[in-house]
């Protein structure tokens, strides 16, 4: 580079620090563009340079502008390096940091587990089955065939025109899945959701969540379902519950019984809870329909078996006082974390 030249070269340095001093954005790159542009070799360094050897007409001029320039970077300097000891001061290091959220498990979930436990330390085994199933499944193996009555006791989200699959409208369907798979004797709990097409309101939901239990073997007899039943209901709501046996109907299940244990709010006395009955209906049951047996090629006469379905949403809405079911899909934190 000679002098004629330097004009353009000092107009080009300025744009340059400019746009090279913001993107340095610590010390050490603050610290790289000081030495290539004030240091002992640095671009002034060699403007500085120049200027010793330019005409004596032109130098005092071309002084000028080097010592303009000098003044810009090192105000550029001071600027940039001022502005992050703000920065640095505006923090105070020795404050606690924030603490970190941990997540939790949905109270379905909990309740879920608590009652899952109850029925393993009892020896049941855990199924799970798909969301999606046959009408065979859900329906017609359970004894209800097309145009059954007792289909329309669910109102069922059908997949396709045909009708051959749908939302599962309970977990019994599992029961089929569990009999098709395994021999007798055993004893299978099943958790998962299941839809119908209910309206979203305080009690009803279109989707929710069931307990299903079958126990399949020789000489299975209703006071096995009664033992079972009444141990699991006072585990979960307490050793002093009351359970009550009510004669009911399904379809799939010869006899059939609604279960009632005694309200868990006013323990019997009556209150809005339970209707002022002192009871609440808590889950279903009954002795496997011979012919549900029948379509899976199991022998009624050889055995029998006992079967019951609990709902998850309403168990956890009566352990812990909860009179919405929509505040289980709310996802609001404040509810959420008061059950740990
Ligand atoms: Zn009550």
């Amino acid at each position: 580079m000679d002098w004629k030249s330097a004009f353009e070269e000092i107009e080009k340095i300025k744009q340059e620090a400019q746009v090279e001093i913001n993107q340095a954005g610590d010390l050490s790159q603050q610290e790289t563009w000081r030495v290539k542009y004030l240091g002992r070799k640095g671009r002034l360094a060699v403007l500085t340079s120049l200027l010793a050897n330019s005409p004596a007409e032109i130098r005092p001029k071309l002084g000028q502008a080097v010592n303009e320039l000098k003044n810009y970077l090192q105000a550029l300097l001071k600027k940039v390096s001022k502005e992050k000891k703000v920065s640095r001061k505006g923090k105070n290091l020795s404050l606690p940091g924030k603490p970190a959220i941990s997540g939790l498990l949905h109270p379905l979930t909990l309740t879920t587990r608590r009652m899952v436990e109850i029925f393993v330390r009892m020896g049941f085994g855990v199924y799970t089955g798909p969301d999606i199933e046959t009408d065979f499944n859900n329906f017609e193996a359970l004894n209800m065939p097309v145009d059954h009555p007792a289909r329309d006791m669910w109102d069922t989200f059908y997949l396709n025109q045909e009708g051959t699959l749908l939302l599962r409208t309970h977990t019994s369907p599992v029961q089929i899945r569990v009999m098709k798979e395994l021999t007798p004797p055993f004893r299978v709990v099943a958790v998962g959701r299941c839809f119908r097409r209910d309206l979203l309101d305080a009690s009803h939901s279109p989707v929710f969540h069931q307990l299903e239990g079958l126990m399949v073997g020789k000489r299975i007899s209703f006071a096995h379902l009664k033992g079972i039943l009444i141990y699991f209901c006072q585990e979960l709501f307490g050793k002093q519950t009351r359970v009550n046996f009510t004669p009911s109907y399904f379809p799939f299940t010869e006899p059939s019984a609604e279960v009632s244990i005694s309200c868990v709010i006013c323990r019997g006395q009556g209150c809005p809870t339970c209707s002022r009955t002192g009871w609440l209906e808590i889950l279903g049951c009954g002795m496997v329909h011979p012919q549900v047996f029948r379509k899976v090629g199991y022998n009624p006469d050889e055995f029998s078996g006992l079967a019951f379905g609990i709902g998850i949403e309403r168990t956890a809405m009566l352990l812990h006082g909860i009179t919405d079911i929509r505040f289980f899909l709310q996802n609001d934190l404040r509810f959420l974390r008061l059950f740990t």
